[in-house]
């Protein structure tokens, strides 16, 4: 999961979503969730619209905003339908996530602290790596704080495909770095501009920005231990100001 910046909706889709939100605030309070649903499944275009506007700012090629590696299919409530059905057609409450995700391990699980507040991070909201951090050797997540705990249990984050799926990816990412760099030292300005592309639209983003940030630190030598040429290469200006979300 990596930090993403939501875009604004254009003016006539928000229009829409304030409409559908007006209509939900007729209905008495125990009426709310399933009229709530029943507008949700009758509005297919406007669904199809903010698909569209979700896709614009996921990770990689229309990556699950919570995996990074399934194609997003479903519009995720953030804040469930079953419990705020207000929220329902609020542009700040929909996500893009992966029918796995989505259906298999989030469903209706909102959990809140004792004083209310949301547990899970919302990426569009909150720096995912300010409360989880990404073991590159084991592609595991280790929790930070309690809001990281919670995303990494109630998302599945740490299922088995998607470990094995991010060790895969830093061994990827690595052939692709050592490429760019030989390209650099041939002066192949296509073929690092190929490499960039294809980096950008790898499943697992959280992997390269977990790269680039690890390779920052102290420590980073360590981390990068296997890998000297690939350390260099995260270091350099200029590939960071490409790849860093
Ligand atoms: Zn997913």
């Amino acid at each position: 999961m990596i930090r993403l910046t939501r875009s604004p909706l254009p003016t006539e889709v928000a229009d829409a979503l304030a409409r559908a939100t007006d209509g939900l605030r007729t209905a008495a309070r125990k009426e709310q969730t399933t009229r709530a649903r029943t507008t949700w499944r009758s509005r297919s275009t406007l669904r199809q619209s903010l698909g569209t506007h979700l896709r614009e700012f996921a990770p990689g090629r229309e990556r699950c905003m919570y995996c990074g590696d399934n194609q997003g299919t479903d519009i995720d409530h953030f804040s469930p339908i079953a419990l705020t059905p207000l929220l329902t057609f609020v542009w700040t409450n929909h996500l893009l996530a992966c029918s796995v995700c989505n259906s298999h391990h989030k469903r209706d699980r909102f959990p809140r602290d004792k004083r209310g507040r949301p547990l899970l991070l919302d990426p569009t909201v909150d720096d995912p790596f300010d409360h989880l951090a990404l073991s590159l050797t084991l592609g595991r997540y280790r929790p930070l704080t309690e809001r990281g705990a919670v995303t990494e249990q109630v998302c599945g984050l740490n299922r088995d495909i998607l470990t094995r799926g991010r060790q895969n990816a830093r061994t990827t990412l690595g052939y692709l770095l050592e490429r760019w760099e030989s390209a650099r030292r041939t002066g192949d300005t296509e073929t690092m501009r190929q490499v960039v592309q294809t980096v950008r639209e790898q499943p697992f983003a959280d992997v390269v920005q977990a790269m680039l940030r690890y390779s920052d630190r102290p420590g980073a030598a360590d981390v990068f231990a296997d890998q000297p040429e690939v350390l260099r290469v995260l270091r350099d200006p200029s590939i960071r100001a490409e790849l860093l979300g």
